[in-house]
């Protein structure tokens, strides 16, 4: 199939080809007329300045009667009609230079009939000789001025060629051309085909090439055909092809980059159109908000539902460029929110980009920061107050009996200690928050320390009418550990039991191992624990019965600080609990 590049080249070609041999056949046809018309001339020239007008001069002077000077005028023509070149063609007259009226003509036509004065014989006329050409003319003429000096004004020797014979010469190479040109045509088809196709067929494939960058594939290589102008530019094509190929890459690595930071990242990023549109998300963001249909989300309808004052049309008509900054809580997390609008080309929003920032753990932090300042300041203040309250009864009127001054100021002395423990407890996980608690780590014996801690408590045991029962495995391997912090730890959670446990109950205490793991069991049948208390139960200052906790001179704090050396020592403490059944608290720390 001939493709529109092919057919112009084609046209051109057979256009080009049918110009040239049209400017040739005229060259050769002009070329032949004129030669044709340079011969006749010449050959006329030759024979008027000879022989031929003497003899002719002298049949015209002659002083006959007409029809007899007619007579020897053709006869002198005739004589030299071969040198005239006369034919049926070509015809030879005499004329009168004064009127160019026919005396003699070899045509035989009437005697004095006047002939059309032609440009030649209006030049002979006035004497000279007339032999202008005219390429276009039907027929050529001489028109030679003879006076031979008989009064009569003088004769003009007219001989007029048809050009029939170079006319049919001109007709034969006239179709000779048509028929060249046909050939021409035909072949110049041909040729031009074929070279059609030597520049088409690499424009083709540099059609196709291009229409596969444009689907983004810059892989092929394209074969160079030629060393030519075309095969420069498939040269060229190719460069352009590698440099685009690297760009591509590179940027396609880019964003492969930008999506694995952004995925990877943990602060949320959606990016929205002005249309509100989401056109990215991460999956940290997704996260967040728990978000599974994002084609259905619009930026303001979304972020209205979480409360927030912020919509696209602020960004886009008042074209604020600068960060707009909010809070968001939800599904239980802290987050800020950062709106960065972002502009394309001109200076237009094209959309904004919101940045999640997951805040929850410094909210939570500063929650309990704040939340263990007013829990000191309470512990604090509630001795502080009571101290208060007896030292100014005691100032206003100091009691008179012993008894009371005794009773006030062992109330004096009993807040006192409170808060020194108070005191000391919150130092020792102050410690433990710096850490610069010194472990001091030695092998012992596990169970005999837990015995003796039991031994201890017995007797306050014993006082609230409660049993101690201890028991332990046969050669338990001795821990390396810090004897005195299990040793604090262990005493913390027994006190509880003991604290927790309403009379006649029964505190269990189990020393085992296995493997590598030591581990002390401590189970009360005391009042227990709910269970919603029990994910808090280590949390500082966290009491599941506040008024209880004081009245039993707890700080809230025995937990925490139990927690935090076994977690010092690798190991780990749970807890297990049912209201008003058991409360069970293991210990599990590696042996070495
Ligand atoms: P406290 O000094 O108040 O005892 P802890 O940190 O040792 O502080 O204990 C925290 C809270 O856990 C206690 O106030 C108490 O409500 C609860 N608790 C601890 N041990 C027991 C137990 N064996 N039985 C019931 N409640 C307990």
């Amino acid at each position: 199939m001939f493709k529109r590049m092919q057919w112009k080249i084609v046209f051109m070609f057979v256009a080009l080809v049918l110009v040239i041999m049209l400017i040739v056949g005229l060259y050769i046809l002009g070329s032949i007329i004129a030669v044709n018309n340079g011969a006749f001339n010449e050959q006329l020239d030759k024979v008027m300045s000879g022989e031929f007008t003497q003899v002719l001069g002298d049949a015209l002077a002659e002083d006959v009667s007409s029809d007899e000077r007619t007579r020897r005028v053709n006869s002198v023509i005739s004589a030299f009609s071969s040198q005239l070149g006369l034919s049926e063609q070509r015809q030879c007259a005499v004329l009168s230079a004064v009127d160019a009226s026919r005396i003699v003509s070899t045509s035989g036509e009437a005697t004095k009939t006047v002939l059309e004065k032609t440009p030649n014989i209006i030049q002979a006329m006035s004497g000279n000789t007339g032999k202008r050409t005219q390429m276009t003319a039907a027929f050529m003429d001489y028109a030679y001025f003879l006076d031979n000096g008989d009064g009569s004004g003088g004769y003009i020797v007219y001989v007029k060629d048809n050009k029939q014979s170079v006319n049919s010469i001109i007709k034969n190479i006239f179709y000779i051309i048509i028929q060249a040109m046909l050939f021409a045509i035909l072949a110049s088809v041909f040729l031009g085909y074929f070279l059609s196709k030597t520049i088409t067929n690499p424009i083709s494939v540099l059609t196709e090439k291009a229409e596969d960058f444009a689907e983004g594939n810059f892989d092929s290589n394209l074969e160079v055909f030629s060393q030519d102008e075309i095969g420069t530019l498939v040269e060229t094509f190719n460069y352009m092809g590698g440099v685009m190929n690297n760009a591509i890459n590179e940027v396609a690595g880019e964003k492969h980059k930008l999506e694995i930071i952004l995925e990877h990242i943990n602060n949320g990023i959606i990016a929205f159109n002005t249309d509100q549109e989401i056109i990215l998300i991460n999956s940290a963001a997704k996260k967040m908000f728990l978000l599974e249909n994002i084609k259905e989300i619009r930026f303001d309808s979304f972020f209205n539902s979480l409360n927030l004052n912020i919509c696209m049309a602020e960004f886009m008509y008042l074209e604020r460029f600068r960060t707009e900054s909010r809070e968001i809580e939800v599904n239980k997390k802290y987050m800020k929110a950062y709106f960065v609008p972002f502009k394309i080309e001109n200076d237009k929003v094209a959309g904004v980009v919101c940045v999640l920032e997951d805040v929850t753990e410094e909210f939570n932090l500063e929650k309990s920061r704040k939340k263990f300042v007013a829990e000191v300041s309470h512990e604090l203040k509630t001795p502080l107050t009571t101290i208060g309250a007896y030292t100014e009864t005691m100032l206003d009127s100091f009691p008179e009996d012993k008894e009371t001054a005794v009773s006030f100021l062992t109330t004096i002395q009993n807040e006192t200690n409170k808060m020194t423990n108070l005191v000391k407890n919150l130092l020792t996980l102050s410690k433990f928050d710096a850490q610069s608690v010194e472990m001091n780590k030695e092998f012992f014996g596990l169970a005999s320390l837990v015995r003796d801690i039991s031994d201890t408590f017995r007797v306050e045991a014993e006082h609230k009418k409660l049993e101690i029962l201890f028991n332990t495995v046969n050669e338990m391997p001795p821990v390396y550990a810090d004897k005195f912090q299990i040793e604090r730890a262990v005493k913390n959670i027994v006190s509880n039991s003991i604290k927790y446990t309403p009379e006649n109950g029964t505190i269990k205490i189990y020393v085992g191992y296995l493997y590598n793991e030591a581990y002390i069991k401590i189970e009360d049948n005391g009042i227990g624990i709910p269970e919603e208390d029990l994910s808090h139960i280590f949390e500082r200052f966290y009491r599941v019965d506040k008024a209880r906790s004081r009245e039993q001179g707890g700080t809230g704090l025995g937990l925490s600080i139990a927690k935090e050396i076994i977690q010092n020592h690798n190991g780990k403490i749970t807890m297990e609990s049912k209201v008003g059944e058991y409360t069970r608290v293991t210990i599990k720390i590696p042996i070495t």
